[in-house]
C-alpha cells in the first residue's frame, strides 16, 4: 500500500485543532482558509456560501480583497465558483481566466491568479458552498490536493450544518439548505399535519472526521465491507427470496455496490488522507450522489437509494449501531419521512405523537397506506427525494388532501395551514354533532352509512364515526402485517374483539384477499405476469382450502352463537361459491359435532367486483345472502386500468355513463333478490356517494373519516330530484357521457347541498 502523502494529513490535524479553538466563526473560517492556503501552496483560498436565493456569498478569504468578505456575491451557475455549485462538481484548470465560464469579480482583485481548483462544499448530495484555491502559476493541482480540498469541504459542509456559520450572513438572508421547500407529491390520506421531521431510518451522523491511524482505519473499513459483504450474499442466498422479481434485482444492485472495487479503492483514498473510516464511506457517499444525481439515465438515479441504503448500512456496521428506526424520543408532533416503509414499522411507532407522513414511494393502495388511512394520519406519497433534503427536526408540513409536503415552511404558509387546521377542526366538530343523527334525505329516504376495517386500532372509529356497522372487514390485513401466518386462536381473538366492538350492529367479515398487490411474505406464490388478474382472492383460497378452512373456524367460533356474515373476494361464477358454501357446511357440522355454539344466522356474502358477475345477479340469488359492489375492482377491469398505476389513475371516471350505468343496472337486477352495499372508495367521496344514492344504493360502506361528510351531503339531498335528474343523463344517448361529474357538480351547489 502506498504511504499517506503528509499535506493533507498535517491539513486535517491542524484543521482540528482549529475547530477546537474558543474563537468565534468568522475567526475560525478565517484560519481555516489561511491554513489550507498555507498548506497547499496556494496564493488564494476562498470560501463561498449558498444562501435560499441561489446567491453565493464570499464568506472568507485567504489572498483576495478582504473587503470583498460578505459583499463579492455572484449567482448560482454564473462564473466557475456559480458552475461548481450549480453541477456539483470539482473544476481544476491551470488556466481558469479562459475557461468560458469564467467571471470576473473586481472588488476581489482576482485577475491575476491563473489556476483554479474549486470544489462543491455537499451534504446529502445537495451542495451548501463552494472552496476554491487559486494561483498566480499555471499549475495543475495533483489528485491529493483535489482530495484534500473535498475533505476539507466535508469539515465545512459540517459546520454549516450544525448551523455554526448561520450568524455570519448578510441580514435578510438565510442560508441554502434551510431554505422553504414544497414537495409536491400524491395526497393519500386526508388531513393536515403541521409538526417536526422524524426520519424513519436516521441519518448516522459522523462526527468523528479525522482519523488517527490510517493503517487501523482501513482495517476498520475492510472488516465492515466483509461483512456488509456477508449480510447481501446472506440475503440473497436465503430460500424466501424469489428466483426473480423487483426484491431480488434490489439485492442484485446491493451486492454490484458491495464488490465494486472502485468504490472501496475511494474510500482507502479517503482513509490515506486523513479521514476516519466513517468519514471516509460518508465522503465517497456525498460524491457518488452528486454524480448520481446528475445522472439523466432514470436507471442510475433509481440505484442512488440502493446505494444510500448500502452505505448507510456499512456506516451503523462501523459505528456498531442497530440497523432500522432510531430509539431516540419521537417528538410530540411527529411527521416521519420515510423513503418506504412496511405496515407493522408504522404500527409500531406511538400513534399519539405521529402528525403526518411523508413517502418517497408508496401508492394508494399500499399497504402502509392502508394503515396510515385506518390510523388517520395525514399521507403523502410519491413525494420526490424528501429523505435527502430532511434533516431530523426541521418543522415540516403534510397535506393529504393536496398531496403538498412544505419543509421548514416560511410564516405565511405556516400561518395559513393553521387556519385550514382549525377550519378542519370546525369542520370535525360538525360532523361529531351528527354522530347520533340518521342519514336521512330531504325526501325521507334512509341511507345506512358502514364503515371499512381491517385491523383493531379500526374499532374505536365506530363509536367516533356514527357508522353503523362495519360493511367491510378486510382480514387480510392481520395477515399482511404479521411475520408468520395468523394462527388459529390469533384469529379468533381478532374477529371476537371486533364483533365485541361491534355490539349489535352488523359486521361483513371479507375472507382473504390475497395475492395480487397484497402479499404474504410467509406464503411462497409464484411470480405472475398479471397477478391482479391472477391467482388471488377467493381462487388462492379454494386452492389452498386449508387456509380458508382455518379462517372460516376462527369466524365461527368467534361469532358464538351470534350473527356472522362472511363475504368472498373477486367471485367470478357461481361454482366458487357453491364451493365455499359446501365448505362451510362441514365447517359447521365440524363444530356441531364438537358442541360448539353456531353462528346464527350465518349469511353468505358476495363482493361484485369481476364484471361476469354483473350478469349472474338473478342466478346468484340463489346462491348467495347478500352483494357488496367493489368499485376500486370493478372499475380497475371494466375500464382495463390498473388500479395501482398512477400514470394511468384518474384517467377514466367513476361518475361517467358506462361506469353508473353498470352500477345502476347491479341496483336493478338485485332488487327484490339480494341486499346491495356498495363498499369501493367511490362511496367515500361525497360526491361519489351523491351519484351512487342517485341510481339507487341505500347501504354505503367508506373509511370512518368519510362518514360525517358523506352524511352532511346525504342530509341535504332530495334524492327523488337527482335520480330524476341523473337518469335523464344516464339514459339520454345525446348527452356527453364524460359530463356527469360537472353536471352533479352543478346539481349539488345549485341545491346547496355540501359535497
Ligand atoms: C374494491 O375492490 O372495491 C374493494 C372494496 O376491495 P379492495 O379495495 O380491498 O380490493
Ligand atoms: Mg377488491
Amino acid at each position: 500500500m502506498r504511504g499517506p502523502p503528509a499535506g493533507p494529513r498535517i491539513l486535517l490535524r491542524r484543521l482540528r485543532e482549529i475547530m477546537a479553538e474558543p474563537i468565534n466563526a468568522q475567526a475560525r473560517l478565517d484560519k481555516i482558509v489561511a491554513q489550507i492556503a498555507a498548506n497547499m501552496v496556494a496564493e488564494v483560498c476562498s470560501v463561498y456560501v449558498l444562501h435560499s436565493d441561489g446567491v453565493l456569498e464570499l464568506y472568507a478569504t485567504e489572498g483576495l480583497k478582504r473587503e470583498a468578505v460578505h459583499h463579492a456575491s455572484l449567482h448560482i451557475g454564473q462564473g466557475l465558483v456559480g458552475t461548481i455549485a450549480a453541477e456539483a462538481r470539482t473544476l481544476n484548470l491551470p488556466d481558469a481566466q479562459r475557461h468560458p465560464a469564467f467571471r470576473y469579480l473586481p472588488e476581489t482583485g482576482e485577475e491575476i491568479y491563473n489556476s483554479f481548483l474549486g470544489v462543491p462544499v455537499l451534504r446529502a448530495g445537495g451542495t451548501l458552498g463552494v472552496l476554491v484555491v487559486q494561483n498566480r502559476a499555471h499549475r495543475n493541482y495533483h489528485e491529493e490536493e483535489v482530495e484534500a480540498l473535498q475533505t476539507t469541504a466535508m469539515v465545512l459542509a459540517e459546520m454549516l450544518a450544525v448551523g455554526e456559520l448561520s450568524g455570519l450572513s448578510r441580514p435578510g438572508t438565510s442560508l441554502d439548505f434551510k431554505r422553504p421547500i414544497m414537495l409536491s407529491g400524491l395526497g393519500l390520506c386526508e388531513g393536515v399535519g403541521l409538526g417536526h421531521a422524524v426520519l424513519h431510518e436516521p441519518r448516522v451522523v459522523v462526527t468523528a472526521l479525522i482519523g488517527e491511524d490510517a493503517e487501523r482505519e482501513s482495517e476498520r473499513l475492510d472488516e465492515a465491507i466483509a461483512s456488509l459483504r456477508l449480510f447481501v450474499d446472506d440475503m440473497l442466498s436465503r430460500d424466501d427470496i424469489a428466483a426473480t422479481g423487483e426484491h431480488r434485482d434490489v439485492l442484485e444492485a446491493y451486492r454490484m455496490f458491495a464488490h465494486d472495487r472502485g468504490w472501496v479503492h475511494r474510500m482507502h483514498e479517503a482513509i490515506r488522507n486523513g479521514l476516519s473510516a466513517e468519514a471516509a464511506v460518508e465522503k465517497v457517499q456525498s460524491d457518488m450522489r452528486a454524480l448520481m444525481l446528475r445522472q439523466t439515465m432514470p436507471f442510475l438515479r433509481e440505484r442512488l437509494h440502493d446505494f444510500d441504503d448500502l452505505t448507510n448500512r456499512l456506516l451503523r456496521v462501523l459505528m456498531n449501531k442497530p440497523h432500522g428506526p432510531g430509539s431516540e424520543e419521537l417528538p410530540k408532533d411527529a411527521i416521519i419521512i420515510a423513503r418506504n416503509m412496511g405496515a407493522a414499522e408504522l404500527l409500531d411507532y406511538d400513534r399519539e405523537h405521529i402528525r403526518g407522513l411523508v413517502l418517497e414511494e408508496g401508492g394508494p393502495v399500499s399497504h402502509v397506506t392502508i394503515v396510515a388511512r385506518a390510523l388517520g394520519i395525514a399521507t403523502v406519497g410519491r413525494a420526490g427525494n424528501a429523505v435527502a433534503l430532511v434533516e431530523n427536526g426541521d418543522a415540516i408540513i403534510v397535506d393529504g388532501e393536496s398531496g403538498e409536503v412544505h419543509l421548514r415552511p416560511s410564516l405565511d404558509v405556516e400561518e395559513a395551514y393553521a387556519e385550514k387546521v382549525r377550519f378542519r377542526a370546525r369542520r370535525q366538530e360538525q360532523y361529531r354533532l351528527l354522530r347520533q343523527k340518521p342519514a336521512l334525505s330531504t325526501d325521507n329516504q334512509r341511507v345506512r352509512l358502514l364503515m371499512n376495517a381491517g385491523l383493531l386500532v379500526d374499532l374505536p372509529h365506530l363509536t367516533e364515526s356514527g357508522a353503523e356497522g362495519i360493511g367491510l372487514f378486510r382480514t387480510e390485513l392481520q395477515f399482511m402485517i404479521a411475520a408468520k401466518m395468523p394462527k388459529l386462536g390469533e384469529q379468533r381473538a381478532l374477529y371476537a374483539d371486533v364483533i365485541a366492538a361491534a355490539g349489535d350492529r352488523p359486521v361483513t367479515f371479507r375472507t382473504l384477499d390475497i395475492g395480487g398487490d397484497k402479499v404474504l411474505p410467509y406464503l411462497a406464490t409464484a411470480e405472475e405476469e398479471n397477478p391482479a388478474m391472477g391467482w388471488r382472492a377467493i381462487r388462492l383460497s379454494l386452492d389452498r382450502p386449508g387456509l380458508l378452512r382455518m379462517q372460516l373456524r376462527a369466524l365461527m367460533q368467534a361469532a358464538e352463537g351470534r350473527e356472522l356474515r362472511i363475504m368472498l373476494p373477486m367471485v367470478t361464477e357461481l361454482g366458487e361459491v357453491r364451493k365455499t358454501r359446501a365448505m362451510i357446511d362441514r365447517e359447521l357440522d365440524h363444530l356441531r359435532r364438537h358442541g360448539h355454539k353456531l353462528p346464527d344466522p350465518l349469511l353468505l356474502g358476495v363482493m361484485i367486483e369481476v364484471p361476469s358477475m354483473l350478469w349472474q345477479l338473478d342466478a346468484l340469488a340463489g346462491v348467495a345472502d347478500f352483494v357488496s359492489v367493489g368499485t376500486n375492482d370493478l372499475l380497475q377491469f371494466m375500464t382495463a386500468s390498473d388500479r395501482g398505476n398512477t400514470r394511468i389513475a384518474g384517467r377514466f371516471d367513476p361518475l361517467s355513463r358506462g361506469f353508473l350505468r353498470a352500477l345502476r343496472g347491479i341496483v336493478r337486477a338485485s332488487e327484490g333478490r339480494l341486499p346491495v352495499t356498495l363498499c369501493g372508495e367511490l362511496a367515500g367521496e361525497p360526491l361519489g356517494a351523491m351519484a351512487l344514492i342517485g341510481v339507487g344504493y341505500r347501504s354505503l360502506s367508506m373509511s370512518p373519516a368519510a362518514i360525517g361528510p358523506v352524511k352532511a351531503m346525504t342530509l341535504a339531498l332530495d334524492v327523488g330530484k337527482l335520480q330524476h335528474r341523473l337518469d335523464g343523463l344516464l339514459d339520454d344517448v345525446e348527452a356527453d357521457g364524460n359530463a356527469i361529474r360537472q353536471a352533479l357538480v352543478e346539481f349539488a351547489e345549485a341545491e346547496g347541498i355540501p359535497y
